[in-house]
């Protein structure tokens, strides 16, 4: 994995890994030791010029993780950033690095939910994301090549247990439960190990190995087929619930004890309720890809429901702007600032959890089933092309707005109507565009559907097979 990506005078990344909340790219075809290099040269820059000195880099357990974290760390260190070492661990155990080592900034090496051959980078700076225009800055950085020029101190941070005891202090559940874990071979596993050494409860896990090829399963519990092998485990174990990690522990999937998948938004209906219950009034944001029932149950329970835009940087930063104390992506991504650091970990996520079941005199399913009936689509993924993606959707909105529809266009349209809703988006990071429709009953399903084809198809869009 050796080639120098440079050019004389700086470093041209291909442009394909330079993304809207991340860098990613395929080991060895678009992401090569010389950009972890060049990335180091240039993040150090601009943590110099937030007044920083100190980062921390961690790294998933992804077979190319290893080079990629130790080219980084140097360029990092021979701009004049020292350097805290905090080795293999989820994403999240990196958030709580940046948020307890007295750092100024953050750097994770991780292909995240992507194939074995990928990878990649998630930062922070200050405690904030770092994405959007500030990915790209880093290209002009690095394109340029006027790097600074120091010797960093680099160190070695054992901070696992400290991560791990932390979550686990804030499990407050009082009735053990019986729980089924799948780690898919990321980044938590060694996390998981010890998190359900600390708390009561039988704890049956899977996958926790890690292994970067992933043998078992992809690690992305929003795909269905990924939680079979916990669905079945579950059910063997008669375990009250089971929960599974995608490949570096930012997101989380859950099934109750029947094996029936709960989706993020029907997750956050009772973290919501939890949250709202030490905190009346307080302002809970989901995405708008979440079901109507969600923002429907915080207002009842005595919430300030916020609907914002899709992307966990997104989400995180609007969370720290307001203060809410809990935020949720129908990804998966759950952010606790009630009680914790406002950034999204799924081990934290489910510490949460088993607290509310364990305090409950009600399981998952019979909560779950407590929730409004509505059918719903998953969420529909189609491709349209990069340059017609946000145009399609303008046109749309445009349309609907001339109609009088009722609608919100915070991120992509969401319009409501007596049947129910249905979203359009284009997607922040490929030439895709989002949809979804829920309604009462399969009837105005149905009819939602229709609607969006009509529209999709009046600006020339093939509507995606619902
Ligand atoms: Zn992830």
């Amino acid at each position: 994995m050796s080639k120098a990506g440079g050019r004389a005078g700086g470093h041209r990344f291909d442009p394909t890994i330079l993304r809207e909340y991340d860098i990613r790219g395929t080991v060895g075809t678009t992401l090569f030791e010389a950009d972890a290099l060049a990335l180091g040269r240039a993040f150090a820059q601009c943590i110099a010029e937030a007044g920083g000195t100190r980062a921390a880099v961690g790294r998933d357990g992804r077979l190319s993780s290893p080079e990629l974290e130790a080219a980084l760390v140097q360029g990092l260190s021979q701009s004049g950033i020292d350097v805290a070492r905090i080795g293999v661990g989820p994403t999240p155990m990196l958030y709580f690095a940046a948020c307890t080592l007295g750092v100024d900034a953050g750097l994770m090496v991780t292909g995240s939910h992507n194939p074995a051959d990928y990878n990649g980078f998630k930062l922070v700076l200050q405690k904030r994301s770092f994405y959007g225009a500030d990915i790209q800055r880093l290209g002009e950085i690095a394109a340029k090549g006027a790097f600074r020029s120091g010797g960093g101190v680099v160190s070695t941070v054992e901070l696992l247990d400290k991560y791990v005891e932390r979550i686990a202090a804030d499990y407050d559940g009082k009735r053990p439960l019986t729980v089924v874990w799948d780690a898919g071979n990321g980044a938590t596993g060694e996390a998981l190990v010890r998190l359900t050494q600390k708390i009561p409860g039988k704890h049956f896990l899977l996958n926790e190995a890690i292994d970067g090829r992933f043998p078992a399963h992809h690690p992305d519990p929003t795909e269905t087929k990924n939680l079979a092998q916990l669905q079945a485990a579950v059910k063997q174990h008669r375990a009250d619930l089971g929960i599974a990690f995608d490949g570096d522990g930012d997101r989380i999937g859950v099934v109750d004890a029947q094996a029936r998948i709960l989706w993020g938004d029907q997750l956050m209906t009772m973290l919501a309720a939890d949250v709202i219950r030490a905190k009346p009034g307080a302002t809970i944001i989901a995405d708008v890809k979440a079901s109507q029932v969600l923002f429907d149950e915080i207002a009842r329970l005595g919430g300030t429901p916020l609907m914002w835009r899709t992307g966990h940087s997104i989400i995180k930063s609007k969370m720290a702007e307001i203060s809410a104390p809990l935020a949720g992506e129908m990804s998966g991504h759950i952010f606790y600032a009630d009680r914790y650091y406002g950034y999204d970990d799924a081990l934290y996520a489910a510490i949460r959890l088993l607290g509310i079941l364990g305090r409950s005199d009600a399981s998952l399913a019979q909560l779950r089933d407590r929730l409004p009936a509505v059918v719903n689509t998953p969420e529909l993924r189609f491709p349209c092309e990069e340059s017609r993606k946000f145009a399609v959707v303008s046109e749309v909105r445009d349309r609907l707005k001339k109609a009088g529809a009722e609608m919100t266009d915070i991120d992509g349209v969401r319009v409501k109507t007596k049947d129910g809703w249905w979203l359009l988006r284009a997607s922040n990071t490929q030439a895709v565009l989002v949809a979804r429709a829920e309604a009462r009953d399969a009837a105005a399903l149905e009819r939602l559907k229709r609607t969006l084809a009509r529209e999709l198809a009046s600006s020339g869009i093939e509507p995606p097979a619902f």
